[in-house]
């Protein structure tokens, strides 16, 4: 695993949040982009090498609507980069971490993602994205 390429925090309000955030950072996001399959719509904001993405549930039986329904807002995943997506997903299912998903699927801003159930690792869901060229 690499950097840490992103932080996921869960919101209600994208619009709103966008507003928050970009008064915090002093920067606007760079991109907004709705992922169908997942049913969220994000935005990402760059922080020198690190990014935040925001995440708004686009309906109620999205992961993200049940997780601010259990949790509230707040951070909801860490992202790590890595270079080749399949062999860290190997290695890591031989490590006895259970995949939520068992290929990459397409992921926001143009990656390959693939997520660590939680129960594994202290609570924290972890992402591991690889860029897709
Ligand atoms: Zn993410």
């Amino acid at each position: 695993m690499n950097k840490i390429e992103h932080i996921g925090i869960a919101v209600k309000n994208l619009a709103d949040s966008d507003g928050l955030f970009q008064r915090l950072f002093g920067a606007a996001p760079y991109k907004h982009e709705s992922v169908e399959s997942e049913g969220v719509t994000t935005s990402f904001f760059q922080m020198g090498e690190s990014k935040i993405e925001l995440l708004e549930a686009t309906r109620p039986d999205s992961p993200i609507a049940k997780f601010i329904e259990k949790k509230g807002e707040g951070v909801h995943h860490i992202a790590f980069a890595v270079d080749d997506i399949r062999a860290e997903m190997r290695r890591l299912q031989a490590e006895g971490f259970q995949l939520l998903n068992e290929e990459p699927k397409a992921g926001a801003d143009n990656k390959w993602v693939c997520f660590l159930h939680p129960k594994g690792t202290n609570g924290v869901l972890i992402e591991l994205c690889q860029e897709r060229s």
